[in-house]
């Protein structure tokens, strides 16, 4: 590693960056051995049924919409016989349209950044600024107190996070066109009690670090994890933090990870339905018990899961009442 790489690298795990990509989606995971999985006895109880169902286009609802960091925000952007440009943060945005009499209605669904600051912000709809306003959100805090040895990665170590997360941000930034302009509402890849929620600002030893981008579902290892819905797997691999991971690209932005699998059972190119199994629960990467951690990004923006699921399959994979 040259001497520049080395002192980027360090640069990036230094605490004043931590809103740094690479860091980000380093850090978010560090802490992943210390906490996440500490409530990871699971409460018993009937899951709920998830039945993957055929949409089309036109009966589809748009993902919920939340304006704040790490949320979501729509835009009706009216009837037009050409597919609108848009863009956010010079990213195409998803697109959604429904026939109607007057032609094709389209709806632009925007992912927040969840290190974005609350205030103005600017979506671009065919070259024209259109401003919004992002709302402010407190997620809750957790704070842990660890070893240093713990949180600070050996020099090789930062070399492998380093060319590890610019693969996973590649796919993140990744834009495949959806030529039916849909998309699928979500089931949940795995049936548990949610262990670490989405968006937990996290602190060692006071300092304050990156957020949870994704959220932790508890389960024992070996239990089935399914495709939340259609889409093409886009990377696989066994990583620093992450350990072995799926990444599934949905279409136009909109792409899910699964992290600490034990094993692995798709492969770069598979094309999944909706309810596919994938792989199973693990405690792979740096994790202290077996969990699911579940990202979803759109717009290279982690945003909250939740937004993406079938509505009558929230607030959570366990079924709470009955
Ligand atoms: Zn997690």
């Amino acid at each position: 590693m040259s001497p520049s790489t080395n002192r980027k690298l360090r640069k990036l795990f230094h605490p004043k960056s931590w809103f740094n990509i690479a860091s980000g989606m380093a850090f978010a995971y560090a802490v992943l051995w210390a906490a996440s999985s500490a409530n990871a006895a699971a409460p018993t109880q009937a899951p709920q049924q998830q039945t993957p169902q055929e949409q089309t286009p036109q009966q589809q609802t748009p993902p919920q919409q939340d304006r704040i960091p790490g949320g979501v925000a729509l835009f009706d952007l009216g009837v037009s016989a050409a597919e609108p440009s848009v863009t956010y943060n010079d990213q195409r945005v998803m697109l959604l349209s429904k026939d109607t009499p007057e032609g094709k209605h389209w709806t632009a669904v925007v992912g927040i950044k969840l290190r974005s600051e609350p205030g103005n912000r600017t979506l671009y709809i065919n070259g024209t600024a259109t401003p919004f306003s992002v709302g402010k959100h407190t997620y809750r805090e957790q704070h842990l107190q660890v070893k240093a040895k713990h949180v600070n990665p050996s020099q090789e170590a930062l070399t492998r996070i380093g060319s590890e997360a610019t693969k996973m941000i590649g796919v993140f930034k990744d834009f495949t066109p959806s030529p039916t302009h849909s998309w699928q509402p979500m089931i949940w890849p795995v049936i548990g009690p949610l262990s670490s929620p989405f968006g937990l600002q996290r602190f060692f030893n006071g300092e304050k670090r990156n957020p949870h981008t994704g959220l932790d579902i508890a389960a024992a290892t070996g239990t089935e994890i399914i495709a939340p819905s259609d889409g093409v797997v886009v990377q696989t691999g066994d990583y620093y933090f992450n350990g072995n991971t799926v990444l599934i690209d949905h279409g136009q932005g909109l792409v899910t990870m699964f992290c600490h699998l034990s094993q692995i059972d798709v492969k770069e190119g598979d094309v999944v339905k909706q309810g596919d199994h994938i792989g199973l629960v693990g405690a792979t990467g740096r994790v202290t018990g077996p969990h699911l951690h579940w990202t979803v990004s759109l717009n290279n923006a982690r945003v909250n899961p939740k937004l993406f699921i079938k509505p009558e399959l929230l607030p959570s994979p366990i079924a709470a009442k009955n």
